[in-house]
């Protein structure tokens, strides 16, 4: 299987190339060559397949030929090593939770497997890979967590100081060993720009391999399939249409569910809900892509203007908007109506949802208003936990705290502040 970048501007490469790169050498994304469906029998007998072949015969054609297939098997065994529950609330309306892993979020599977694959590529180079990257919230946690301790690798993040919740800066700053925290005095997008800027900097790259571990990498992004083949396994029995409403800032999950329909996955529409970061529902709207900075909200892991992944669902549909929006709908939702969606969860299914499942569900329910006999899936992407404080301010509950955060709670913040690009190549040049 080869990689072509959607610039076109870029040669080919191999799984294992695109992996090391994250991004093409034309700035833009990989994408595969070529997307075979599974075989029919797949689907008709999901329900007796465990989570690790499931997962193992959609990404298969995906890293055809580098990573033999014992080694695969391995992985994904340490990749799948939680559950992925989905819970009907009620005939029409089911949540697939996607926070049961060590960081709580559902980047954990995509990073997890990223760094595996990483570290299966490095086994006998002695080059260091570093990872950088940027975080709103959850990515940081996710890569922290999924690259400790990786041979070979190491982890630098950014994140703006002050606008992370206590959780997640805890859970990116109190790792150690091959993990360093800057805490750039800025926003998200300073912080994206500057690790922009890195990449792009010969005096580094000049001495450095550096890669990207956000979902541009493909080994973050499409192993992010599972989730999807997961709820569909759960919900085969009830012979309904499924909907996936996806709540969405860089796109990723949701481009990788529709890489599941395209590998045959029965499934009747997919929705992208977004916060006010509209730039995707503008764009379904009018058919006009306009980036613009993002805007802080509550739901901050989807504080993005100018969602990356995005071009990577218009090409799945060769860029032909009527049938993107055969399969994509897109609407977007205010602080004050996802605050509305989590009161109405749990007083109507005693359901404690975060702000990002909230937009979720708002999503879903707009599509139900015109699709009524549906199942409709929508994803809790994590855990109400990580959103303490507006879950106490929303709903007036003190959540208590699970054992994987307690843990990171009790452990001494360890961070580097920096305040201009120049701090972080002195960093990476003179770490
Ligand atoms: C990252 C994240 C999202 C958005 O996922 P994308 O793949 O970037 O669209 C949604 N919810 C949570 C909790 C996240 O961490």
């Amino acid at each position: 299987m080869k990689y072509f970048s959607l610039h076109h501007q870029a040669p080919k490469v191999t799984f294992r190339e695109a992996v090391i790169r994250g991004i093409a050498p034309d700035r833009s994304l990989y994408f595969p060559e070529k997307i075979t469906a599974l075989p029919r029998s797949f689907f008709d007998q999901i329900t007796s397949l465990t989570h690790q072949e499931i997962a193992f015969q959609a990404i298969e054609q995906f890293v055809a030929g580098e990573i033999p297939a014992p080694e695969l098997e391995q992985i994904l065994d340490a990749v799948l090593d939680f559950d992925f529950p989905l819970l009907e609330l009620d005939a029409h309306t089911a949540v697939l939770e996607l926070f049961h892993g060590p960081t709580m979020a559902f980047k954990d599977v995509g990073a997890r497997f990223m760094a595996r694959c990483l570290e299966y590529f490095n086994r006998d180079d002695d080059r260091e890979v570093t990872i950088l990257v940027a975080t709103s919230g959850d990515t940081g946690g996710a890569v922290a967590n999924g690259f400790l301790g990786v041979k070979g690798v190491k982890v630098v993040i950014l994140y703006p100081s002050g606008k992370v919740s206590d959780i997640q800066e805890r859970q990116l700053t109190t790792l150690g060993q091959n993990i360093t925290a800057l805490e750039v005095q800025g926003t998200f997008d300073d912080c994206q720009r500057m690790v922009k800027k890195a990449f792009l900097d010969q005096d580094i790259l000049s001495g450095k391999r550096l890669t990207s571990a956000n979902s541009i990498n493909i080994a973050r992004w499409l192993p992010q399939m599972f989730y999807f083949l997961f709820a569909y396994k759960q919900t085969k029995e009830r012979n309904l249409d499924i909907v996936f409403s996806v709540p969405s800032g860089n796109f990723g999950n949701i481009c990788a569910g529709m890489m599941a329909q395209k590998l045959g996955m029965p499934c009747a529409h997919f929705v992208a809900a977004t916060n006010v970061n509209d730039t995707v529902p503008q764009f379904m709207e009018n058919q006009v892509y306009a980036p613009k900075p993002s805007v802080a909200t509550i739901s901050n892991a989807m504080d993005v203007g100018d969602p990356s992944n995005f071009i990577r669902i218009r090409q799945l549909y060769n860029d032909q908007f009527t049938e993107l929006q055969k399969h994509l709908s897109s609407y977007s939702y205010s602080d004050e109506e996802t605050r509305e969606a989590m009161k109405a969860l749990y007083k109507q299914f005693g359901y404690v949802a975060d702000p990002h499942g909230a937009v979720g569900f708002l999503g879903l329910r707009k599509y139900q208003e015109s699709h009524q006999n549906v199942l409709g899936v929508f994803l809790e992407t994590a855990h109400p936990i990580k959103f303490l404080r507006v879950v106490k301010e929303t709903l007036g509950l003190d959540l208590a705290l699970p054992p994987q955060i307690q843990k990171v709670m009790d452990r001494e913040k360890v961070s580097m502040p920096i305040t201009s690009y120049q701090d972080l190549k002195e960093f990476l040049l003179h770490p």
